[in-house]
């Protein structure tokens, strides 16, 4: 099972992303963790320069093509071989993440993701997708806090409010492979609703 965890900023990921592994260990599922943009030394490399700050504004075209260069090497080194094991892969972030980051927030032409999901993916798309769900302002102020937002210093609110709603437009057009959860609420409810979806691949 290839699974994915997906939100906005101070949504609440690598705390739940925890709860998510120590579920799986508890349930003896043999599974790999990793991380987009990331995951491998060449793709971690990539995503140093992605987050790294810089003077230069980063085109958004540019930015679109890094995180799927990352990708195919990610899919190639180590997401393809572990569900080739019969692993379950658990991944903080994968396209979802592109739609809604370069697509909804940088405005980025849809079908240009598309097509290159489709050039580095092929038909492979993960079988659940875990949206946390929250306002951005919260989050953001979450994420203040925790000094996890310094890159979007300069961003707008509204660039997460349409990350935020690329996310639940994509959920929303193929309910069976995206749950969404609603990270407002307690962690213990949070957890709870993802336990249940986790059952639910069983
Ligand atoms: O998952 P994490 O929050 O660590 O991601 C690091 C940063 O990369 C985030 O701030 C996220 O907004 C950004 N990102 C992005 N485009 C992607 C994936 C992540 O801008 N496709």
């Amino acid at each position: 099972k290839f699974i994915t965890l997906e939100g906005g900023e101070g949504v609440g990921k690598s705390t739940n992303l925890k709860f998510i592994t120590q579920w799986l260990t508890d349930h003896n599922i043999p599974f790999i963790q990793t991380r987009e943009p990331g995951g491998t030394p060449l793709a971690e490399q990539l995503r140093e320069l992605l987050l790294a700050k810089r003077d230069e504004p980063v085109d958004s075209t540019a930015e679109l093509l890094m995180v799927f260069a990352a990708r195919a090497q990610h899919l190639v080194q180590v997401i393809v071989p572990a569900l080739e094991r019969g692993e379950w892969v658990i991944c903080d972030r994968f396209t979802d993440a592109t739609y809604a980051y370069q697509g909804g927030g940088r405005q980025l032409d849809r079908s240009l993701i598309e097509q290159l999901e489709k050039t580095v993916q092929g038909e492979l798309r993960p079988d659940k997708v875990l949206l946390l769900d929250l306002d951005p302002e919260i989050g953001l102020e979450r994420a203040a806090r925790t000094g996890a937002a310094d890159r979007f210093e300069s961003e707008h609110l509204a660039f997460f409010h349409r990350v935020r709603n690329a996310y639940r437009e994509r959920a929303g057009a193929s309910p069976s492979r995206y749950a969404i959860v609603d990270a407002s609420q307690s962690l213990e409810r949070v957890q709870r609703d993802l336990g249940q979806e986790l059952e639910r691949l069983l």
